[in-house]
């Protein structure tokens, strides 16, 4: 199980564990812990890697993410492909949570006193959509307490990694001014964070940055060639 995990963060009861790229089935561009189903590669295998995603976090019961850069929020009470979403919350013992990136920013909030998790997934377009603020609020009417609640931000990209054209990043300034690092470059962590502390969070960071590290799945790293999503997974635990 070592090698699945890249690293991880306890929050009372609940483990935060930000999976690696390695210890997975899949072979070849998706090697080898490819957890989306939606990038070419053999759902069999995929299937093997969501269940062993979940010996991490204790369970075999498991909602995967289905993004699409967007705000949408989904609750959750049962295993498999959620609902399309870039959000889900959950208050179901057992049930782990996954949100699927490789170079996006996911991310979780868990409240382990009233029983309430949630995942989200955050690229440029979501810093500009704020599925942050959503994902906070629909963790609120899910009954988490945001006070005595933690935030835990997976690796993603860093800022330094992250170039763009410029007309992009004047686009997201006035949004998520912390987000646009000089003329050309976008630290999306930072846009996720500032949103998630404003709103009276405790914020983790777990470092690491894809795009440098071997170890997790990057985009931008393959270069136009397939490749898996890693991320993040948190189970509330059994009753
Ligand atoms: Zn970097």
């Amino acid at each position: 199980m070592a090698t699945l995990i890249y690293n991880s963060v306890t929050v009372g009861s609940i483990e935060v564990v930000a999976l690696s790229r390695h210890g997975g089935l899949s072979k070849g561009d998706y090697s080898s812990l490819n957890l989306a189903n939606y990038v070419g590669d053999d759902p069999a295998l995929v299937a093997k890697n969501i269940e062993l995603a979940g010996s991490c976090v204790g369970t075999n019961k498991v909602s995967v993410m289905q993004g699409e850069h967007g705000s949408r929020v989904n609750f959750v009470s049962t295993s498999g492909y959620a609902n399309t979403g870039d959000g889900l919350v959950s208050t179901t013992p057992g049930l782990a949570l996954v949100a699927l990136a490789a170079d996006c920013v996911p991310f979780a909030i868990v409240d382990p006193a009233n029983g309430v998790i949630a995942v989200g997934h955050a690229g440029w377009k979501g810093v500009a959509v704020n599925i942050m603020q959503n994902l906070v609020d629909q963790f609120v009417t899910g009954g988490g307490d945001l006070i005595h609640s933690t935030a835990v931000l997976g690796p993603s990209i860093c800022a330094k990694c992250y170039e763009v054209p410029t007309s992009r990043a004047t686009e997201l300034r006035p949004i998520s001014p912390v987000a646009v690092v000089g003329d050309r470059h976008i630290d999306v962590s930072a846009g996720v964070h500032s949103v998630l502390a404003k709103s009276g969070l405790n914020v983790i960071q777990i470092p690491g940055c894809t795009f440098e590290d071997e170890q997790l799945f990057s985009y931008r790293r393959a270069n136009g060639k397939p490749t898996g999503r890693g991320g993040l997974i948190v189970a509330l635990p059994s009753s």
